[in-house]
């Protein structure tokens, strides 16, 4: 990460408000596309011999004794060495069906998809509160700003964070609090014409950290989940973190802090 100065900050983004102090810009940061990363995901998996079951539910977990041996589905039972619950914001219920707390929530979030423009934002841009939002353990409706070109040349702009379970009814302040921070940082979007908004629920656990290792209290049974904001960046990493915990490797970093079973230790502390 490096420092720009004001000055210097119409040579990185030239449609940015004049009035800021400063920028801070990390020269690693990438975008993906999360439909196109996912197919990939996919493929790559089918390749290495997956067999993808999709409108499948799980109902239930197989066990012997302890041991979790397989999942429940309304498609029949599959048997299968190690199960892994990767159900994203649904995790914390997958889990309940194994008798275990892992406490993963909703956390409602809205994007404003712009109409495609000629290139105008270059970087993905986050105001400085964005991080302090994604901590916060507020309730009500946080915004912080976070905006960024696509190849179809709409511009996503984002985001909100509330704690609604899963009300997917559209917020109107939402939606207008995310437009006016933005226009804030990006005058010239005043008159641009937003084609569409979405929504989403995003998995988080209460201290913020990931949910990511096996699962001492049902022993064949492993989570990957509660990434937040940033669980299409991290998939990748955590699913390589996992490996590491379920084949005994030596761990490429240290995953105490996202181990499943830390909720119900705090509980008894
Ligand atoms: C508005 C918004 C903006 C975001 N922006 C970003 C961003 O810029 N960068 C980023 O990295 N992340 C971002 N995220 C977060 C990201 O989308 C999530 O962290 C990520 O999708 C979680 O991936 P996952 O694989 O854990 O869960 P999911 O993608 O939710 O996958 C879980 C799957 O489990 C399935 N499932 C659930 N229950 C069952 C069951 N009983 N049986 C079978 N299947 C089941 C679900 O159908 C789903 O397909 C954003 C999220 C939102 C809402």
């Amino acid at each position: 990460m490096h420092e720009v100065a004001a000055d210097e900050i119409h040579g990185y983004e030239p449609h940015l408000t004049p009035e800021l102090a400063g920028a801070a810009f990390y020269p690693q940061d990438c975008q993906v596309q999360p439909m196109l990363m996912a197919a990939h995901l996919l493929r790559l998996a089918r390749e290495h011999g997956a067999c993808v079951r999709t409108g499948t539910t799980v109902t239930g977990f197989l066990r012997d004794g302890d041991r979790v041996t397989g999942v429940r589905t309304d498609r029949g039972d599959i048997s299968a060495g190690h199960v892994v619950n990767a159900a994203g914001t649904w995790a914390g219920e997958m889990a309940a069906l194994a008798g275990v707390d892992v406490p993963v929530l909703p956390r409602r979030g809205f994007i404003l998809v712009t109409e495609p423009l000629p290139p105008t934002v270059f970087h993905k841009v986050y105001a400085g509160e964005y991080v302090a939002s994604t901590q916060s353990s507020d309730e009500g409706l946080q915004t912080s700003t976070v905006i960024e070109g696509t190849r179809a040349g709409t511009v996503l702009i984002g985001s909100s964070r509330e704690r609604v379970g899963f009300d997917r009814t559209v917020s109107l302040p939402a939606l207008r609090e995310i437009a006016r921070k933005a226009l804030a940082l990006y005058p010239s979007l005043a008159p641009v014409a937003l084609m569409r908004t979405y929504l989403g629920f995003r998995p988080y656990c209460p201290d913020h950290l990931p949910v990511i290792g096996t699962d001492p209290r049902a022993p064949g049974l492993a989570h990957v989940a509660g990434h937040e904001g940033a669980g299409i960046g991290l998939s990748v990493g955590s699913a390589k973190l996992l490996v590491e915990a379920m084949t005994g490797a030596t761990p490429t970093i240290d995953i105490t802090p996202f181990r499943p079973e830390r909720f119900s230790l705090q509980e008894v502390s």
